[in-house]
């Protein structure tokens, strides 16, 4: 699986290395990982018995900037699905258009059986393993699929003991320790400002408009919260435990709060529970998945109803079903835009800690908007030029400014 997402990048790539006429070295050059670290995580686990795992680091492209990217705790994770990533995360930085390159990390680990001091016992471990190789000015972690803002403190605090005070070398921290407000919602918050682009391109608004989410966890839950606080009607959501549906429109507030109490929905009673993977076919106007990579193939692309998905998830969807989404006629806002306000806000955070000079939320949701309102225009001004779709829209942005730079720097 990891395999194919990785080819799966390559042929998104090469889709719009195609449209700009780069010759094959260049597109080697492009796609080539610049290091890759794996490390093994031995930590004593609260039975008493030593836990073997291994993680990641993916240091893919830097030519705009540091190497910037999440960390994902999961048993998916290996060397292809993190080197994927790691690649995208080049092209997205690009793409907002943030000094930044791409690299992307994760531990080899089902996090569901961790007990919080066995998470934080391996996060250090795998500081241990990487400190070497990030840094404010080298490589700056993130928060992913299971990790969050305290998995971020505890990285601040292994990396401080090692080479001292530095906030920027990692992002989405609690603001009690130099996160910036907003950063948490910015990932979700950003899916919202990119339907609302895609929908007013079309002539069309929020205000009504059905949703359904895959996946509720933090870009889940905080692009359910504001397309609900912008008058959207969420109508069914999941995460690992099944789908939970209701046409009326489901208490988001409720189903938010129920979560945070059960570590998942497992056991809510706000909604009808139907199977997980049924989820992603419904009838609406709007599809986010917000879960994990490659859930939208050939085999259930036809039977996707939604007008627009917005991809808050890291590569859901199969180069075969895009095509199918193209020939049906529904758009799809692809991950390396439609994510982007996570990396986003990030880079706030990271500007901020430099500078030790902190913005209230409001502002860093304006330059948020900003940001995506440029970017969608960029896109738009490309989807043009080339007569293609978004997507390769997005690649042919994101890989042509990665050029740029790397031309200029030189070999
Ligand atoms: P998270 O760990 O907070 O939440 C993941 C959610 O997905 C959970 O609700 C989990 O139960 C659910 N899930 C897992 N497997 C599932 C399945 N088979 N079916 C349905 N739901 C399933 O992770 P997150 O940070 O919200 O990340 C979600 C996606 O968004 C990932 O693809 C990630 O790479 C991407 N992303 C995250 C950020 C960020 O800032 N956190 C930024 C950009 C992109």
């Amino acid at each position: 699986m990891s395999k194919k997402f990785l080819e799966n990048t390559k042929v998104f790539i090469e889709q719009a290395t195609a449209l700009l006429d780069y010759r094959p070295d260049i597109v080697k050059q492009l796609e080539t990982p610049h290091r890759e670290v794996r490390v093994e995580l031995n930590i004593r686990m609260d039975d008493g018995s030593i836990g073997t795992f291994i993680g990641f680091r993916v240091q893919h492209d830097d030519a705009r900037g540091p190497f910037k990217g999440g960390l994902r705790y999961h048993h998916h994770v290996d060397s292809e699905e993190v080197t994927a990533l790691a690649s995208l995360m080049t092209w997205k930085t690009a793409v907002a258009g943030v000094p930044f390159g791409g690299a992307k990390g994760g531990i080899q680990v089902d996090a569901s059986t961790l007990s919080d001091a066995e998470k934080q016992r391996l996060t250090r471990k795998f500081i241990d393993g990487i400190h070497d190789v990030i840094g404010a000015k080298s490589d700056i972690p993130a928060p992913d699929v299971n990790t969050d803002g305290q998995t971020m403190a505890w990285i601040f605090d292994q990396f401080a003991k090692y080479h001292g005070y530095e906030p920027g070398v990692v992002t989405g921290k609690p603001v009690a320790l130099g996160g910036s407000e907003g950063r948490t919602q910015a990932t979700g918050r950003g899916c919202v400002y990119a339907t609302e682009e895609i929908l007013a391109h079309e002539g069309e608004e929020l205000e009504g408009k059905t949703v359904v989410i895959q996946g509720f966890g933090n870009v889940g839950t905080w692009a359910a919260h504001d397309y609900v606080a912008k008058g959207a009607k969420v109508i069914g959501i999941s995460d690992i435990s099944g789908g939970y549906v209701r046409e009326e429109g489901i208490d988001v507030a409720d189903a938010i709060a129920y979560a945070k109490e059960n570590r998942g929905l497992e056991g809510w009673e706000g909604a009808e529970k139907i199977d997980g993977a049924k989820i992603l076919t419904m009838e609406c106007d709007i599809l986010v998945p917000a879960a994990l990579g490659g859930v939208l193939t050939k085999e259930n692309a036809g039977d996707v109803k939604a007008r627009y998905i917005v991809e808050g998830a890291n590569g859901p969807t199969d180069p075969e079903a895009q095509d199918i989404f193209d020939e049906k006629g529904i758009h799809v806002v692809p991950d390396i835009y439609a994510n982007c306000g996570g990396v986003t806000v990030s880079y706030f955070e990271w500007s901020q800690n430099m500078q030790h000079f902190y913005w209230d939320e409001e502002r860093v949701n304006q330059e948020l908007r900003k940001v995506m309102k440029k970017a969608f225009a960029d896109l738009m001004a490309i989807r043009r030029k080339h007569e293609c779709n978004l997507r390769t829209a997005a690649f042919v942005l994101g890989v042509s400014r990665v050029k740029e730079a790397l031309d200029l720097r030189g070999l």
